[in-house]
């Protein structure tokens, strides 16, 4: 890249670190031309995919969406923010990993809900009454028997 100062167009890497956990690269570069030093940071480009709703239709991925939904999944649950958190950034990272421009729904509610399944029953018999749209009443009784059963 140009230098800021001179414009000259070499400038060489004079140190270089991990930054924010890890997500991003802090460079510092100095112009060989005119000494000038600089910082630059650089970051993957991490571009989450588009929601396709059941209807066919599409919608950017919506974070806060998300979250109000788990938050009505658990509510008065004993279930502390930061693990919403740490649920909410694991079902982002599988997202991206896919690679997809475009994922349906229902993928999305499939991968809360695994996360969800191990945080908290409650809260994902609820989760799941919404969102897996069960076939039938009886499914939904038989999702509960199932979890009823598990003696952890
Ligand atoms: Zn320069």
């Amino acid at each position: 890249m140009f230098c800021p100062f001179c414009r000259a167009d070499d400038t060489k890497v004079i140190d270089s670190r991990l930054v924010a956990d890890g997500y991003q690269v802090r460079r510092r570069r100095e112009c060989t031309a005119c000494h000038e030093r600089f910082t630059t940071f650089e970051a993957a480009e991490l571009v989450m995919p588009r929601i396709i709703k059941r209807d066919g239709s599409r919608e950017p991925y919506n974070e806060d969406k998300l979250r109000s939904g788990l938050q009505r999944s658990l509510e008065k649950r004993p279930v502390p923010t930061e693990e919403v958190e740490s649920l909410i950034s694991k079902v982002e990272s599988q997202l991206r990993a896919t690679g997809e421009r475009e994922v349906q729904s229902e993928m999305i509610g499939h991968l809360i809900m695994e996360q969800l399944l191990l945080l908290d029953k409650v809260a994902y018999v609820r989760f799941a009454s919404v969102y897996r749209s069960f076939k039938d009443i009886r499914e939904f009784g038989e999702e509960i028997a199932r979890l009823g059963d598990d003696p952890s």
